[in-house]
């Protein structure tokens, strides 16, 4: 057979990366494609955090965790999942996974212990130091740089080639030439899920349809239509990740920290309307039914704790934050009602200080009640990438709705079904994303090499 590469990668976002470097590790010649300018997708924008349970780290910082433990943590947040065994796999490989990074890849990755984010019961997010995915992607292409690794960007795959319903490879669409073809034993899908397709979006998550879309443009949904028409299976399509609090007009997450330490969402009434305490990721869609923006309230003791974060001294420096030492002034600043407010405040400083319920059922207020000096963010809700996408087998491998693999496809990263539950956002535990996209980049590579070697003996 008339083979260019023994691996063909499809997208160089962390799950292409991964699977590119795997691959190369196991003696397989491969290279990567990507359609757009640059490496780093999604994983580029994202905040680089990859859990990991039962990692050395955690051991050495004294954290007690371990698979059993997170997959708990992550069944307990999705509920219901199409790929139940997946989330299983997921939790088992986390910590080898995070360890492989770090030790043979060299990803600059610490454990964060500043905090522990929605769904984990334990600190187990392993991060750049910057808490900037762009670090991560930059780490992982100087190890794809190192191994003499081709990435092609500019160099979309506009189709697969299939032969007798074998995948042997992809149709490359470089822009300013004919498209030509790359023939390889093995292709790996880490092309991301359908966030930048606003038809596949409105069909399958049509409770975020209507919010802004803050993840890479590349994320087009070819997995999910391309696999269609090799009647792959699809599962979990309607779950996706939400973020609550963009900040408004800079486009930057605002660090979800201000919220989890006890600051508050108010919509343009100045009023609360919910618990958020559910999470960045579930409370987006609350946010987006209350009006197109709201305005995150918090302290100057949860700021200075935030300010850890780069990310969050950047919004500060671009002045997204408005800052009062009485709240009738930051109302003013803001164009919200002072008085309505000034009650609102009052209101929620009482449940946290435990003098009445929450009206919303909030239980967790970090360090409120909220004290001067006082600050407000405002934010707009997002979506940031889909979590559903194409049913594959514990080695990857895409699989047909009758359980059958298609032979020669593997996929991983946000082509592949994600860990979220079925469907919503509320599924989404931090690192979910990002764990799927190295852990399955490099179980795709392992498996293919198996495979090559079983093919070829
Ligand atoms: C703002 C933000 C913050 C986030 N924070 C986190 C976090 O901290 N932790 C976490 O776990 N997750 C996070 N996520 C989600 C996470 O970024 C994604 O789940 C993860 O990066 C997916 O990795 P991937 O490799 O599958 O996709 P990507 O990183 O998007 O890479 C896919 C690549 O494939 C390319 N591509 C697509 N189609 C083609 C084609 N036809 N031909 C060639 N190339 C193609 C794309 O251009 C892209 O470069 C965040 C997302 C966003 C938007």
């Amino acid at each position: 057979m008339n083979e260019d590469l023994d691996v063909l990668v499809i997208g160089a976002g962390a799950c292409g990366l991964c699977a590119a470097i795997a691959a190369h590790d196991q003696g397989l010649s491969t290279a990567i494609v990507e359609k757009m300018d640059r490496p780093g997708g999604n994983s580029a924008l994202s905040t680089g955090s990859v859990p990991a349970a039962g990692s050395r780290f955690q051991r050495e910082a004294g954290i007690d965790d371990g698979p059993e433990n997170y997959c708990r943590d992550l069944m307990a947040i999705a509920g219901e999942a199409d790929n139940a065994d997946l989330v299983r796999l997921m939790a088992q490989v986390s910590a080898e996974t995070v360890e492989w990074l770090i030790d043979d890849v060299g990803a600059r990755l610490k454990l964060v212990t500043a905090y522990k984010h929605i769904g984990h019961s334990v600190p187990r997010l392993h991060a750049p130091v910057s808490r900037r995915g762009i670090d991560l992607v930059d780490d992982l292409i100087a190890a794809v740089e190192k191994r003499n690794i081709p990435i092609a960007v500019g160099n979309s795959a506009r189709e697969l080639i299939v032969e007798d319903g074998a995948v042997r490879g992809a149709v490359i669409d470089a822009g300013n030439s004919s498209p030509f073809d790359i023939r390889a034993g093995k292709t790996i899908l880490a092309v991301n899920g359908f966030g930048a397709n606003r038809d596949l979006v409105a069909r399958f998550c049509p409770e975020i349809a209507g919010a802004r879309y803050f993840g890479a443009h590349g994320s087009a949904g070819e997995a999910v239509l391309w696999g269609r028409k090799l009647g792959a299976a699809l599962d979990n399509m309607a779950a996706y990740q939400g973020y609550a609090a963009v900040a408004d007009p800079h486009g930057g997450l605002l660090s979800w920290t201000t919220i989890e330490k006890g600051g508050i969402l108010v919509g343009a009434d100045a009023r609360r309307f919910g618990d958020e305490s559910t999470g960045y990721s579930g409370y987006a869609r609350i946010v987006l039914a209350q009006g197109d923006h709201a305005y995150a309230i918090f302290d100057q003791r949860i700021f200075d704790i935030a300010a850890q974060e780069e990310e969050f001294r950047e919004l500060s420096d671009y002045g997204a934050f408005k800052k009062a030492d009485r709240l009738h002034d930051l109302a003013m600043a803001c164009g919200l009602e002072a008085g309505t407010l000034s009650e609102e405040i009052d209101r929620y400083n009482a449940s946290a200080a435990g003098r009445e319920g929450d009206a919303f059922g909030r239980k967790e207020f970090g360090i409120a009640p909220l004290r001067p000096p006082y600050y407000a963010c405002r934010v707009v809700p997002g979506m940031f990438h889909t979590q559903g996408g194409l049913r594959i087998d514990r080695e990857a491998r895409v699989l047909r709705g009758s359980g059958e693999p298609i032979p020669n496809l593997y996929a991983g990263g946000g082509a592949a079904a994600g860990i979220s539950g079925r469907s919503g956002a509320l599924g989404y535990a931090s690192g979910n994303g990002l764990l799927t996209a190295v852990a399955l980049g490099r179980i795709a590579a392992l498996s293919a090499a198996r495979a090559l070697r079983v093919d070829r003996q």
